[in-house]
C-alpha cells in the first residue's frame, strides 16, 4: 500500500476531517492562497515562537528549511550526538509521521521535556493533540519524553516588562490520555489516503477548530440564498439539512420552530422583498441630533505588546475616520492616521477631541467596538476623559435599525457595513479597494509604519484612508437611504459635496 508522510499540521487536518487531509495531499492547488490576516497570524507565531526561545540562550536552533527534511534530521542527529541540552525545532520522525517540536530540554537522567509554544493565551483542546502527536514522534523516534507543556501568552503581562509574557502549563496528564487514539488514528488515514477522494459532508466543523482552505471547493454547491443565511439558525438544525442534502429554504421543514427575526428572513426570502418598519425607523432617527458625527476606528492588537502599560492582545487605535453633517446639510471629512513606529494614542486621542464638538449624536456601527476603544483611551488619558466621556455618552448605533426595523434577504442573514452596504447603495462596496477589512487594515498599517518615506509609503497610506474613510461615508450614505424611506426630504437627490 503506497504510504504518505504526514506531518503534525496534516495529523491535525485528518482529526479536523478526512476530506480536509486528503486534499491538502492530492489536490493542494485548490486551496486559494491565504488571505493576508492569516499571514500576519503566521508572522506573529513566528516572532512569539523566537520570544520564547529566549529563556534559553544555549539553545541549538536546527536551521534547515521545513522543507529540507534529510538536512534538518541530519542537524537534529549531531545536535543529539553533540550533548545539547535544549534544541529548538529539531526533526523527527517515526512512522512516516514528521514532527518538528519547538523545543525539547534534556533532562538530568536523560530523559526529555518537551515544549509546545502558542500565541494563543490558554491551553485549547486542539492544542492536547498537537502536543500528543509530537509526544508520540518522539518517543517512537527513541527519545524518554517524560513531562510536556504549552508556553502560551500570558494577558497579566504589562509592557515595557515582558518577563512574564509567557505562562507554562503542564499538559503531560491530557496528552497521555490522548496518545492509545493515535495509531488507530493513522491507519485510519493510510487507508483513507490511498482510496478516492472521501465524501464527508460540509457542516460547522469546516470551520472549527480552524478555518479549512477548500471551502470554496466543498461549498460551491451551496446556493447563494440557503440556510445558512437564516440569522442564528442551530448548527444541529444545519447540520440534519446538510444530511438530507436540503440547502435552500424552500426546504426548511415546517415542523423547526423560528424565532421572528428568522422568520421575518425567510419571509423577504420568499417574496424577494425588504421588510421595513418605517416607523421603528422614524422613531430611531428622530433621536439624532445636530451636528451629526459619523465615527469609525481602525484597530491592531498585537500578541506582543508594544506601548507603555498594554497588555497582549489589547487594543488601540491607529486610525479614525469621521464625517460630519451640520443641520444645513453640509458634508466636511476630519481622519488621523498615525504614520510612524511610535505609539499612536495620544495624538489620536487629541486629534479626536478636536474634531468632535461637544454637542451632537456621534454614529457608529456597532456601537460597543467604538466605546469600547472611547473607554480605553479615557483610561490612558485621564486629561480628555470629560470631552472622551462625552463622546462616549454620544454614540448611537446605526447597526440598531438593521437588526431590528430593517429586513432584507440580500443581507444575506448578516447585518455587517459590508454585506448591508452593496444593497442599500449598490454604487459602493468594498471589492475595489486595496484594503477591504479590519483585518487588511491591520496588515497594512504595520507594513505602512515600517516602510521608508518612499512612494510605497504613501501608496500604503492613501490606501488606508481610503478605507476607513469608505467605512464613514456608508455610514452617511445609508444615513441618507433611511432618511428618504421614512419619506423625509432631506438630503435631496443632489448629494452634498464632501469637504476635507
Ligand atoms: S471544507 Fe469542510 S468538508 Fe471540505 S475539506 Fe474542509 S472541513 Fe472537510
Amino acid at each position: 500500500m503506497k504510504s504518505f508522510r504526514l506531518s503534525k499540521s496534516k495529523y491535525l487536518s485528518g482529526l479536523q476531517c478526512h476530506k480536509r487531509l486528503w486534499l491538502e495531499i492530492h489536490k493542494p492547488e485548490l486551496a486559494p492562497p491565504p488571505p493576508p490576516g492569516q499571514q500576519r497570524i503566521f508572522d506573529q507565531g513566528t516572532t512569539v515562537g523566537e520570544l520564547a526561545t529566549e529563556d534559553f540562550p544555549d539553545g541549538v536552533l536546527i536551521e534547515a528549511d521545513y522543507l529540507n527534511i534529510p538536512e534538518a534530521t541530519k542537524q537534529t542527529e549531531e545536535a543529539l550526538a553533540n550533548s545539547a541540552d535544549v534544541i529548538f525545532e529539531g526533526c523527527f520522525t517515526h512512522d512516516n509521521v514528521l514532527v518538528r517540536p519547538d523545543i525539547i530540554l534534556r533532562n538530568d537522567l536523560g530523559s526529555w521535556n518537551m515544549i509546545e509554544v502558542k500565541s494563543s493565551t490558554s491551553v485549547k483542546k486542539e492544542n492536547i493533540h498537537d502536543v500528543a502527536v509530537q509526544t508520540w514522534v518522539l518517543r517512537g523516534y527513541g527519545l524518554e519524553v517524560e513531562r510536556v507543556f504549552l508556553k502560551h501568552i500570558n494577558r497579566e503581562c504589562v509592557y515595557p516588562d515582558l518577563s512574564n509574557l509567557f505562562k507554562t502549563e503542564d499538559i503531560t496528564e491530557p496528552v497521555e490520555a490522548v496518545l492509545s487514539t493515535i495509531p488507530n488514528k493513522l491507519s485510519e488515514y493510510k487507508s483513507m489516503l490511498v482510496k478516492h477522494e472521501p465524501n464527508n459532508s460540509i457542516g460547522g466543523h469546516c470551520s472549527n477548530p480552524y478555518d479549512c482552505q477548500f471551502i470554496d471547493y466543498c461549498w460551491k454547491d451551496v446556493p447563494e440564498y440557503s440556510i445558512f443565511n437564516v440569522p442564528c439558525l442551530r448548527w444541529p438544525i444545519k447540520e440534519r439539512l446538510i444530511q438530507g442534502n436540503h440547502f435552500t429554504i424552500d426546504q426548511l421543514p415546517t415542523e423547526i420552530p423560528l424565532g421572528n427575526k428568522q422568520k421575518e428572513y425567510v419571509e423577504s426570502l420568499e417574496q424577494r422583498k425588504s421588510i421595513v418598519n418605517r416607523d421603528g425607523i422614524s422613531d430611531k432617527l428622530d433621536e439624532l441630533e445636530y451636528p451629526l458625527y459619523f465615527l469609525d476606528f481602525e484597530t491592531d492588537n498585537p500578541a506582543v505588546p508594544r506601548f507603555d502599560g498594554m497588555h497582549p492582545y489589547e487594543l488601540f487605535p491607529f486610525q479614525y475616520s469621521c464625517h460630519i453633517i451640520s443641520r444645513d446639510g453640509k458634508v466636511i471629512h476630519k481622519e488621523y492616521l498615525h504614520e510612524s513606529k511610535s505609539d499612536p494614542r495620544k495624538l489620536l486621542a487629541e486629534a479626536l477631541v478636536k474634531a468632535i464638538g461637544k454637542k451632537g449624536t456621534v454614529i457608529a456601527y456597532y456601537v460597543p467596538f467604538e466605546r469600547g476603544v472611547l473607554n480605553s483611551l479615557v483610561e490612558w488619558f485621564p486629561e480628555h476623559s470629560v470631552a472622551l466621556g462625552s463622546i462616549a455618552d454620544r454614540l448611537w448605533d446605526q447597526l440598531d435599525i438593521f437588526k431590528k426595523y430593517y429586513i432584507d434577504y440580500r443581507f444575506k442573514g448578516s447585518n455587517s457595513l459590508k454585506n448591508v452596504l452593496p444593497v442599500i447603495v449598490p454604487s459602493m462596496n468594498y471589492e475595489n479597494l486595496a484594503v477591504s477589512d479590519g483585518s487588511e487594515a491591520q496588515v497594512t498599517w504595520n507594513e505602512m509604519i515600517r516602510s521608508p518615506e518612499t512612494d510605497e509609503k504613501s501608496k500604503l497610506i492613501n490606501e488606508l484612508k481610503e478605507y476607513c474613510g469608505q467605512d464613514t461615508m456608508a455610514m452617511v450614505e445609508i444615513h441618507y437611504h433611511l432618511n428618504r424611506l421614512i419619506g423625509f426630504p432631506f438630503p435631496s437627490e443632489d448629494k452634498p459635496e464632501v469637504i476635507v
